[in-house]
């Protein structure tokens, strides 16, 4: 073949590419290309942080392709136009691309199936986002499976796709029209400078530090929140700045040699990326999690709206140090701990009553790595409403949370500063006194007992 595309979409790297690995080996001539959308303002699924990363990651994507003798092309607009457009402006016979388990981008792909067949052209997609996807792991009944731990089961016996390398040379074509790199300014966003560094080398080193030790003692440290015991891998896997076959054959090799606690650890590893796959396959099969609670017991249950309750959570004002210190966190860095998210997402639903879909919402304009399955898949496990969610009379205490995996009160010290000077056991336990811990630190918003009794009452009407 003689000409063709290769659309960025999440895989923003030149290593391990399966799409653009193929279109360097089928066509001789390749226009990678990144289509950005025209909207403006507040979008319900993304915000300033995801989009800054997004940016610095699409600018370090064009120094990568530039060394291999390429670059990228930015067009702006509605993707299937701009593609097809794209398309016959280079004479690309075919586009190509890996596939995307959301249900938007499932649509863009059979729209664009549809028009570039239109024009005798072709589209080709590839698995790359996961190494099992679709219905690839199904039970013996040939089902997809609504629990996790047979899920993995199933998972772990398949045999896994291998890593491939970095690509050394792409020719592309000069004189196509494209667009500068695209700024947060673009969308009408401020700029956001908390996060981690983006791009596919800062990603690889992130691995790097990762498997060179902490890996060993992740089982022991990951629930820890003042720690820095987890990959911090999550946007790299978001944006496809690392492949999901690089990161589990190079942590499979880390176990090599290692002690048992250590294979375990990577084991405990290893299953986290399986969780990541697991809500993919879900959203793929399921997309009405998007809209409703996935079990339709719990279709119709009574949530609350209140704005000015759902105000003090976003901006960590509710009194309860711990949910507090959570929420600074995404704002200040765009990413939260994992058992941070899962007790202010316990906090929303279980205490405050509010609809698990205004967290939802807010988790993905702020957090870096926002993943519409992961995302979906931990609130909807956190209201008690999800595939193998926490059962919902298993309603996690603030206090006891905060006790048991920050008992320094070390990560609320150091997201809510005007708690550094308070004794940590006043942090551990609503205020006795009922007097404000610091002058203008709030009461805590709700007392844990009478909301969990609320909690309780509203799921056992629904579900009878
Ligand atoms: C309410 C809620 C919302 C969440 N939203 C997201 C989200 O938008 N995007 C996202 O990537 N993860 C989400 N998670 C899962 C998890 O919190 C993050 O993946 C994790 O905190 C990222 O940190 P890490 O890379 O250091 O993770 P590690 O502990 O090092 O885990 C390694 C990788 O495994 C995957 N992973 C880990 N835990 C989970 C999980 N529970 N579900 C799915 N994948 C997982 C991630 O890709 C992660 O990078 C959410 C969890 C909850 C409870």
């Amino acid at each position: 073949m003689k000409s063709a595309l290769h659309w960025f979409r999440r895989d923003l790297r030149i290593t391990d590419n399966t799409a653009l690995a193929a279109a360097a080996s089928d066509a001789e001539s390749v226009v990678p290309v990144y289509v950005t959308s025209r909207w403006r303002g507040g979008h319900r699924w993304t915000g300033a942080p995801r989009q800054a990363f997004l940016c610095g990651s699409l600018a370090s994507l064009d120094k990568n392709l530039r060394s291999i003798g390429s670059r990228l092309v930015v067009r702006e607009g509605d993707a299937v136009e701009e593609l097809v457009r794209l398309a016959r402006e280079a004479g690309a016979e075919v586009v190509f691309t890996n596939r995307d388990p959301d249900p938007f981008g499932r649509k863009q792909e059979e729209r664009l199936a549809g028009a570039l067949k239109a024009e005798g052209r072709e589209l080709r997609v590839f698995k790359d986002v996961a190494m099992h996807e679709r219905d690839e792991v199904r039970t013996g009944e040939g089902t997809p499976f609504r629990v996790f731990t047979p899920y993995s089961r199933a998972w772990a016996k398949l045999p896994k796709p291998s890593a491939g390398p970095r690509l050394t040379r792409l020719t592309t074509p000069e004189g196509l029209r494209s667009e500068g790199l695209p700024e947060p300014g673009r969308w009408g966003l401020e700029p956001f400078r908390g996060g981690v560094e983006p791009g596919e080398k800062a990603a690889r080193e992130r691995l790097r530090k990762f498997l060179a030790g902490p890996i060993l003692s992740y089982a022991a440290r990951r629930d820890t929140m003042a720690d820095d015991g987890t990959s911090r891998l999550s946007q790299d896997l978001r944006m496809g700045l690392l492949s999901p076959r690089e990161v589990y054959h190079r942590a499979r090799t880390a176990a090599e040699g290692a002690e048992a606690d250590g294979r375990d650890s990577v084991w405990k590893f290893i299953s986290e990326l399986v969780w990541r796959e697991f809500y993919f396959q879900i959203l793929w099969h399921h997309p009405e999690v998007l809209d409703h609670e996935f079990n339709p017991k719990y279709r119709g249950m009574e949530w609350d709206t209140d704005a000015q309750k759902f105000a003090a959570w976003c901006a960590g004002r509710t009194g309860f140090p711990i949910v507090d210190a959570a929420m600074r966190q995404l704002e200040a860095t765009g990413f939260m701990h994992n058992r941070a998210r899962m007790i202010t997402a316990m906090f929303l639903t279980k205490d405050l009553h509010l609809d698990w879909r205004m967290g939802e919402g807010f988790f993905m304009q702020q957090l870096i790595d926002g993943e519409i399955a992961s995302n979906n898949g931990g609130w909807q496990w956190s209201a008690g409403t999800g595939a193998d969610a926490a059962p919902y009379f298993r309603i996690q205490n603030p206090w006891t949370q905060c006790s048991r995996y920050d008992p320094e009160g070390a990560y609320v010290k150091r997201w809510v500063p005007e708690l550094a000077g308070v004794a940590v056991r006043k942090i551990l336990a609503p205020p006795a006194d009922g007097k404000p811990l610091v002058p203008d630190y709030p009461l805590p918003m709700v007392d844990h007992g009478t909301e969990r009794d609320e909690t309780l009452r509203r799921f056992r009407e629904t579900a009878t």
